[in-house]
């Protein structure tokens, strides 16, 4: 089983141990010295345990206004050599080779002193933000600085080097039309806009030598007048015959013209596979693979078809780095799938956070977390099964305590399994699938359909007891609220109440927008979504609400923000809106006001002398990534 996945094989004169490779990712996480730190070594090094045949490291940049980011790491110096040392040392005793990214992020870059490119045309996403545009020469002493970059790399004892040459940064800038429209050597025709990258090559194999692999990552963007598939395919082509590079990766996306390769839960998965498989059979050297791939089955498959030679995983590295390890034991019950929701990579990365992950909470912090047994082992009880409460069993359970876990229902998930219902987003199913796997084979005993009071509670005498049962609905003060044609999105999702064919959901957060959703796909239905303030579905994640927008647009969903209801009557709304009172008939209203934490369990085991504390929605409402984190925490500090 799997054979193709975990069989050898070579690039360059590197073999690698088997086809799963982690994807380069900035994790956003090295300090202003730009150098690898413990948090750079535990995050990688916890990778290479969980067997992971090629880590290829996340960018790091040739010149000090090469950077992405702030904070990224760098190649720009010898001084910088044998800070990576360390790194490759505890990733290659593992078994792991490691490739080094280099990169440079031309007009992307985020920082004040960035931004050069072929042509001063700004980089859409970025408009105020006029770059550099690179002289002749300047071009010059860039192909020369990524060089010496290569040879401090090797020298540092990383595998080999890839090269970012794609989303838009500067080498994939300057083969595209839509951004290069130079006179000089380096634009005009194909063969010369590709001549960066060709002259950047030969200068990387000059200094590193015959032999030692050398890749790159290229990838297209559909702008008009931009890099189509059929340009890449081109560029391939060239890149594979006229320069001495040793395997390909083929990726999407540019910022700000076409969408990011980091796509949500509702994309299909592997869907560059069939591109990857087109180049791969027009040329001889191994490509890889991205696009949502999460599953051993799926990138067995893949190579097993011949579309690929290689796997690359970005966020599944994040979600479980163990996943390789637990496909070769076939322990697939057991992997903790990402689950596409970019809330804590993506998310975190667009608010300048260092990178962490909803479904694993230990990602990013593997440098901090106490992991090992402890020394006096504890009766720890939690009280609900939602990712707050599976979070903090999880993490008592693997400090090597006696867990109990009581869920009134038959399932674990809480929030996340209402979450899987509405269309697109099925894939939140697979962490309660995973809780409900894994849990038990690490001890923790689960107690499925159990209520208990604060006496029974109390009776059990455990050192620590976690309260982690949610919110309860938000019900405001409007007329007709508690009436008998109210329901709630919960009760909708899940399938205990079915509304009828007219319905008006209250509030336009993303529960809202999602039932509103999930209710307009039925055929016939007519449904309304109301919203006290200016936007709906505010606070989804940037890289998901567009998607869920067009879907309420194309599905007829009916949108009115700035609008408060007023009064529920038993056939219709009430509303104001403006100075003006509208009535939308309806057969039912489901309510999608939000929660408020329900301490009244949690207080009553305070009176009676209980260790206990509040987790996630049960304490403060948030959203699920600090839910999962503030459950593991609290697991891990028993
Ligand atoms: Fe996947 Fe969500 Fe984790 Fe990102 S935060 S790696 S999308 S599960």
């Amino acid at each position: 089983m799997l054979d193709h996945v975990f069989s050898p094989y070579k690039i360059g004169s590197v073999t690698i141990p088997n086809r799963l490779v982690m994807s380069a990712m900035i994790t956003n996480s090295t300090g202003a010295d730009h150098r690898p730190n413990a948090r750079t070594l535990a995050y990688y090094t916890e990778r290479a345990k969980g067997g992971w045949g090629l880590l290829i490291h996340e960018g790091i940049f040739i010149t000090p206004r090469s950077r992405a980011f702030e904070d990224t790491l760098a190649a720009w110096d010898d001084m910088f050599i044998d800070d990576y040392k360390k790194l490759l040392e505890s990733v290659h005793s593992h078994g792991s080779k490691m490739f080094a990214q280099l990169m440079h992020a031309g007009r992307q870059a985020k920082t004040e002193m960035g931004g050069e490119a072929p042509s001063p045309i700004p980089c859409p996403a970025q408009p105020m933000r006029m770059p550099h545009e690179l002289t002749t020469d300047e071009i010059k002493d860039l192909v020369r600085a990524y060089g010496q970059a290569a040879r401090r790399m090797k020298a540092a004892g990383f595998d080999g080097i890839s090269i970012h040459g794609g989303h838009g940064y500067l080498i994939n800038a300057m083969m595209d039309l839509y951004a290069n429209k130079r006179t000089d050597e380096y634009g005009g025709c194909f063969s010369n806009r590709m001549r960066f990258a060709k002259e950047l090559l030969c200068e990387i194999r000059k200094e590193v030598g015959e032999g030692f692999p050398i890749g790159m990552r290229i990838s297209y963007n559909n702008a008009p007048g931009g890099i189509r598939e059929t340009d890449l395919k081109t560029i391939a082509y060239y890149l594979a015959n006229e320069t001495p590079i040793d395997y390909l990766d083929v990726s999407i996306g540019t910022r700000g013209i076409a969408p990011d390769s980091a796509r949500p839960m509702f994309h299909q998965r592997a869907w560059l596979s069939k591109l990857a498989g087109e180049i791969k059979r027009m040329i001889n050297i191994p490509v890889m693979t991205v696009s949502r791939i999460y599953d051993p089955f799926m990138a067995d498959q893949i190579i097993a078809s011949g579309d690929a030679d290689f796997i690359l995983m970005g966020r599944q590295t994040l979600a479980d780095p163990d996943m390789p390890k637990k496909a070769m034991a076939g322990e697939f019950e057991c992997i903790r799938h990402c689950i596409g929701c970019l809330q804590g990579c993506s998310g975190n990365l667009m608010e300048n956070k260092p990178v962490g992950c909803l479904v694993n909470p230990r990602t990013g912090f593997e440098y901090c977390d106490d992991i090992s047994e402890a020394k006096i082992k504890k009766h720890v009880v939690v009280i609900g099964g939602g990712p707050a409460g599976i979070e903090a069993a999880h993490a008592a359970a693997i400090r090597g305590h006696k867990v109990d876990l009581y869920e009134k229902t038959a399932s674990l998930g809480g929030g996340f399994l209402t979450a899987a219902y509405p269309p697109g987003k099925g894939e939140f199913i697979m962490y309660s699938t995973w809780a409900m796997n894994a849990l038990p084979k690490m001890g923790v005993n689960i107690h499925y359909n159990t209520s208990l009071t604060a006496e029974e509670i109390a009776a059990l005498s455990a050192d620590k007891v976690f309260i982690a049962t949610g919110g309860k609905v938000l019900l405001p003060p409007i007329k007709g609220i508690n009436g008998g044609n109210v329901v709630t999105a919960e009760d909708v999702l899940r399938g205990r109440v079915v509304p009828g064919m007219k319905v008006v959901i209250a509030g336009g957060g993303s529960v809202g927008a999602e039932t509103a959703l999930y209710e307009a796909v039925k055929i016939g239905k007519d449904v309304t979504l109301i919203e006290m303030k200016g936007s709906i579905a505010a606070d989804d994640n940037p890289a998901v609400r567009p998607y869920l927008l067009s879907e309420l647009e194309r599905f007829g969903v009916k949108i009115r923000v700035d609008t408060k209801i007023n009064e529920i009557t038993e056939n219709s709304v009430i509303a104001q809106c403006g100075g003006e009172e509208i009535v939308f008939p309806c057969d039912n209203v489901i309510l999608a006001l939000g929660y408020t934490p329900d301490s009244a369990l949690f207080d009553e085991l305070k009176k009676l002398g209980v260790n206990v504390e509040a987790l996630g929605d049960a304490s403060n409402v948030r959203n699920a990534l600090a839910a999962t984190r503030e459950g593991y925490e609290a697991g891990l500090r028993v």
